[in-house]
């Protein structure tokens, strides 16, 4: 059999690949060396926030007083945290097992190779079987980025990828590189009761942030006692009975009972026979590709982490989507106009859009308008007042290039902004828009209207 493409790696980049091919009337097999789901599934995105979802839940009964309704302490039974993560994430993979069924979908569970354009080799323990295919997508991914002078040793000293598993709570846990992942993990094991300290060689955490939002994260975690060492590196950590201790440049000794190292993705490009068929990379190591997710090569295609351009689930599942459309012969191209991200702290972040600190440096006349949730109805009520939206415009046409939200429910209210943005809606437009009351939506509504200096509230 002659497969129209086969998709090497089963992630949100792959497994939507290969949904929408058949969808589409395609022959098509994933080639998965590990879980189906990928990182997102296994060791990503789910098992952060089914941790998460337990934390906050934690932080609700703690906070119950404050709403006339006394409970005893609650008690973590960390192992059933753990258990109902795991719990999740198997009927999520049997979830993409089921669609592949449904679709028609052949899957290998081996590790892939490309031989030509049109051939897969893939091994399964010692054993090799080929595959014919007219086209090939890889998304195979990303891994924690280690360098050597941490010394990981999967016990002591790790990734994202133990941190996930741990069977306790660390009594105290190093963070290094104060990025979205290390803050996310940062509110997890702080939630539970971990001392946290974080090292970031930047000269704040979420660096990447507008800078709004970033600042208030530190004051927010400062205030929770998660220490934070910023424009600091660590020179070397040595393993020691206790923990670790971790001696920064500076000269300063810390130890904790672990340390873990966010510091970044590798991208799973080795071994895949990337070089020997030509396949172009960049400066970075990731996979060049046009607007079709097209490589140099034609015929392979590439998505997801692994082309680095955002290193997002969705981004990934959308790069699938185009990829697979083309495949099938119709014409689908990448947008990246509007590109929600966010982050699942508490309060939690979301942004989309241009920051008023990347819009000042392309010489664009900027206009901002800020409200907070202190003002908002429905935050007050449900006791997560905590935070504001702010909206980034462009001072002479209105239009809104920006919206970054720090907040209760800003994973959700963001998708109202991404469409604002998208479709190059002005402030007025938005305000103009009819808002439920009383919702946490309404805030963005306000900082829209702040622009003008015409909030009601604010
Ligand atoms: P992956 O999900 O990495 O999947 C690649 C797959 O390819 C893997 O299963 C791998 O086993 C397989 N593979 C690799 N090489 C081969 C080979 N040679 N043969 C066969 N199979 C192979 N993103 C969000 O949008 N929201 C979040 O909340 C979020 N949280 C995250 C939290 C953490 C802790 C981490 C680490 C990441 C998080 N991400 C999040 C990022 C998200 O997980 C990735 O962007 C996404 O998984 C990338 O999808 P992908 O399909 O490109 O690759």
């Amino acid at each position: 059999m002659i497969y129209d493409a086969v998709v090497i790696g089963g992630g949100p980049g792959g497994y939507v690949a290969a949904i929408r091919i058949a969808q589409l009337g395609g022959k098509v097999a994933v080639v998965e060396k590990d879980q189906l789901g990928g990182t997102c599934l296994n060791r990503g995105c789910i098992p952060t926030k089914s941790l998460i979802a337990a934390v906050d839940k934690l932080g609700i009964i703690s906070e119950a007083t404050e709403f006339g309704i006394n409970v005893s302490k609650p008690v973590i039974d960390f192992s059933k945290v753990q258990g109902r993560k795991a719990e999740i994430v198997e009927k999520l993979v049997g979830g993409i097992k089921y669609l592949f069924n449904k679709n028609k979908i052949n899957h290998f569970n081996g590790n892939a190779k490309i031989k030509t354009a049109n051939l897969i080799e893939v091994k399964v323990g010692a054993e090799v079987q080929e595959i014919k295919c007219k086209n090939i997508i890889i998304a195979t991914g990303s891994s924690p980025a280690l360098i050597q002078s941490l010394g990981y040793n999967g016990s002591t000293i790790i990734t994202s990828e133990e941190v996930l598993n741990l069977t306790e709570v660390p009594k105290s846990l190093l963070i290094i590189g104060a990025g979205v992942i290390g803050c996310e993990f940062a509110h997890i094991y702080g939630s539970l009761g971990t001392e946290i300290t974080m090292v970031e060689a930047a000269s704040s955490i979420l660096a990447l942030q507008d800078k709004d939002i970033s600042r208030r994260m530190q004051t927010i975690f400062k205030k929770k006692k998660i220490i934070i060492k910023t424009n600091a590196s660590i020179k070397k950590i040595n393993s020691t009975k206790e923990g670790i201790v971790a001696e920064l440049e500076s000269g300063e000794m810390i130890s904790t009972e672990k340390a873990l190292i966010s510091i970044g993705r590798r991208l799973n490009t080795q071994n895949l026979g990337l070089e020997e068929n030509g396949v172009e990379l960049g400066n970075k190591g990731q996979i060049l590709v046009n607007d079709y997710m097209e490589t140099n090569i034609k015929g392979i295609y590439a998505v997801g982490d692994v082309v680095s351009k955002y290193q997002l689930a969705h981004v990934a599942s959308i790069q699938g989507i185009v990829a697979a459309e083309n495949i099938m012969g119709q014409e689908s191209k990448m947008d990246y106009s509007a590109v929600p991200s966010c982050i699942f702290t508490n309060p939690e972040v979301a942004t989309v859009g241009l920051t008023e600190q990347q819009v000042k440096q392309m010489g664009i006349p900027v206009k901002t308008g800020k409200f907070n949730f202190m003002a908002n109805g429905k935050a007050l009520c449900m006791g997560e007042s905590e935070g504001f939206v702010k909206v980034v415009t462009h001072q002479e046409t209105d239009v809104i290039l920006g919206v970054h939200i720090i907040g209760p429910h800003a994973s959700d209210l963001i998708a109202e902004a991404t469409l604002a943005v998208k479709k190059g809606l002005t402030a007025k437009e938005l305000v103009t828009t009819i808002h439920a009351h009383p919702t946490l939506a309404e805030a963005i509504m306000e900082a829209a209207e702040n622009v003008h200096g015409l909030s009601i509230h604010g």
